[in-house]
């Protein structure tokens, strides 16, 4: 897609510190890290989000990001995976991308969300309402 930066990222046209490269998936530092070694790993293929990704870019994408984290778990002590879609969840950029944080002990980070379900009554009404 001619205006999306992560196809120019694809592309060449804008530059990026590669970390991981297979013919379906590209893999690079994030430009605006939350932590030192945070990454972003996409599908060469334009997606929007989870949504529109087809089955098979996902499974790539999918065993790339499996391969990086067991790479960062010897250099770090652990990682977050987050994945954003749609503006009311934070996507900001729309081209599929897995976000790889990698975590120390003691870094103080905290990316868990808040814990607190403000009702827990209603878990039953919820699963009627959400299950396949
Ligand atoms: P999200 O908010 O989940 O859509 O994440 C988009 C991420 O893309 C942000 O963490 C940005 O810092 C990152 N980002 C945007 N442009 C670039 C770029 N040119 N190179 C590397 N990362 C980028
Ligand atoms: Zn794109």
């Amino acid at each position: 897609m001619d205006d999306c930066i992560f196809c120019k990222i694809i592309s060449g046209d804008v530059p990026c510190y590669k970390i991981y490269e297979d013919e379906y998936v590209l893999a690079f530092l994030d430009i605006n890290p939350v932590v030192n070694g945070h990454t972003l790993v996409i599908p060469k293929k334009h997606f929007v989000n989870i949504f529109d990704v087809d089955n098979f870019y996902l499974e790539k994408v999918t065993a790339a990001i499996k391969k990086i984290s067991v790479h960062y778990n010897q250099k770090f002590d652990g990682i977050n995976i987050l994945n954003a879609n749609d503006k009311s969840a934070q996507q900001s950029v729309f081209h599929l991308h897995f976000h790889i944080i990698p975590r120390t002990i003691d870094d103080g980070k905290d990316f868990w969300p808040y814990k607190e379900v403000l009702d827990k009554t209603d878990l039953k009404t919820m699963a009627e309402r959400l299950k396949l």
